[in-house]
């Protein structure tokens, strides 16, 4: 691809935008970036000035106009105004994804989903590196495609976790393996409904062809419906079929492909069902990818997860403190709830993303004594739950946590899996984790002086 000498509009001034700007510079381009909001960070500032790369911040002029090409950052979503000006225009618009795939040599796993796309990226960048395989974990778990793409040779794979945001503006883009988790209606606030998000993230297998794969949750309504229309080979997963060809599981048994038994699911380190069908459908990747069983078991015995889901943090006085901070939609608290052992104190809320609690009416009978809420949506959650268990308020993490021991017994679980987003109280789902582990940490052994 060929982008001597044009100029290149990039929206957003984040990691992947400053990443963008670096890249078209080193290929003879001249980028501009433009960002709706102010930059503070004085980070990204010194860098676009070392690179001597023209910006403009706190709002869109017509000089992001001024382009050959528009390329856009994740976080902005397709409906930006901005977008919408481009494409009047006449400019071409990519995603960031559409420029890293044209600078790609290697090959694409690209995962998405609801829920659980940042843990099987991970997982199976490990299983890929293990396999002795050239592999660049990236997309939304935190390292930008653009940045690595022209990195990745021509027998190495980009492990790249997608939002939808970046397939619904796609091309050309297209992944070898596409892996779709589930589907589940968040981030509606930011689609117009749930169709709209639906589509773009099936999009995900738009430009497929014969020889790709498309690994798929059978067990997911929607997909199982609308999936047998991809171009590619289906690989479906399940942990409530036995597929005679797919890879499936049991909670109780063990994971095969077809009916070959591959591993038992207790041996499996993440745990929960929601992992369980995470791990599935990392296998239905690597074993796309050619990789071993002897090569994926080893991994899947020993990959830990990720910070900030379902992460042990310590056990005090016999009460098990986990952190689920990136547990910031309904669903995911559900499957948190059921991966973890009862009784549970439940620490909740924190900026309303419009989820239905009553949705988990059932698993908090089940399994929770006790709810802690912290944040704007304590009178939403209280409003649904009260009647149904006790529900206390916490000003802050720290008080959360000390209400949380004082009403602890040994065999309890201390699970912070908010179901809410984090910016009320904190920067980002990360911060609360990291104060809520700290305060775990700052608790006094038992019968220690404070
Ligand atoms: P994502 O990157 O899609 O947000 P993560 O791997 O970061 O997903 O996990 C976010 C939260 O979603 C976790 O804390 C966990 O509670 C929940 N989760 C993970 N995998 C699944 C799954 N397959 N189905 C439902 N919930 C899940």
């Amino acid at each position: 691809m060929n982008l001597k000498g044009k100029r290149i509009s990039i929206i957003g001034a984040g990691k992947s935008g400053v990443a963008t700007a670096e890249i078209a510079k080193s290929l003879g381009a001249t980028p501009f970036i433009s960002d709706s909001a102010k930059i503070k960070d004085k980070t990204v500032l010194e860098k676009l000035a070392t690179l001597e790369i023209y910006c403009e911040f706190g709002g869109h002029t017509s000089k992001a106009l001024a382009c050959d090409l528009m390329v856009v950052s994740p976080g902005v979503s397709a409906n930006a105004e901005i977008i919408f000006d481009a494409k009047q225009a006449g400019i071409i618009v990519w995603p960031e994804i559409e420029l890293a795939y044209r600078l790609c040599r290697g090959k694409i796993v690209g995962i998405t989903g609801s829920n659980g796309k940042t843990t099987t990226t991970a997982l199976i960048g490990e299983i890929f590196k293990n396999a002795g395989l050239p592999t660049f974990v990236c997309g939304n778990i935190g390292n930008p495609f653009v940045a690595i793409a022209q990195q990745v040779p021509e027998n190495g794979y980009a492990i790249v976790e997608l939002s939808s945001f970046q397939l619904e503006q796609i091309e050309s883009f297209k992944p070898d393996i596409a892996v779709f988790l589930n589907l589940t209606p968040d981030h509606l606030d930011r689609h117009d409904g749930l169709e709209a998000y639906i589509d773009a993230k099936m999009r995900i297998f738009e430009n497929q062809k014969v020889g790709d794969v498309a690994v798929v949750n059978y067990d997911d309504q929607t997909l199982s419906k609308r999936c047998p229309e991809v171009k590619s080979r289906l690989v479906w997963f399940s942990l409530q079929k036995m597929l005679d060809d797919g890879i499936w599981a049991t909670t109780e048994g063990s994971i095969f492909d077809g009916k070959t038994e591959l591993m038992k699911s207790s041996d499996v380190k993440i745990k929960g069902e929601h992992n369980l069908s995470n791990a599935c459908a990392a296998i239905g990747a690597a074993l796309s990818a050619g990789i071993s069983k002897d090569k994926l078991v080893e991994i899947l015995k020993s990959f830990a997860g990720v910070e900030h889901r379902l992460e042990p943090v310590r056990l005090i006085g016999g009460v098990s403190y986990i952190n689920d901070s990136k547990g910031t939609n309904v669903d995911s608290v559900f499957w948190a709830l059921k991966a973890v052992p009862a009784p549970v104190i439940l620490i909740a809320g924190g900026k309303d993303k419009g989820g239905d609690f009553s949705a988990l009416n059932e698993m908090v009978i089940k399994k929770v004594k006790l709810v802690i809420l912290i944040g704007q949506a304590s009178d939403k959650i209280e409003a649904t739950w009260s009647k149904l268990v006790t529900c206390i308020r916490a000003d802050s993490m720290e008080d959360a946590i000390l209400k949380a021991r004082i009403n602890s017994k040994p065999g309890d679980t201390v699970l912070l899996s908010p179901g809410c987003a984090s910016f009320d109280m904190f920067d980002n789902y990360e911060h609360r984790g990291q104060v809520f582990k700290k305060a775990v940490w700052d608790l006094k052994p038992e019968g220690a002086s404070k």
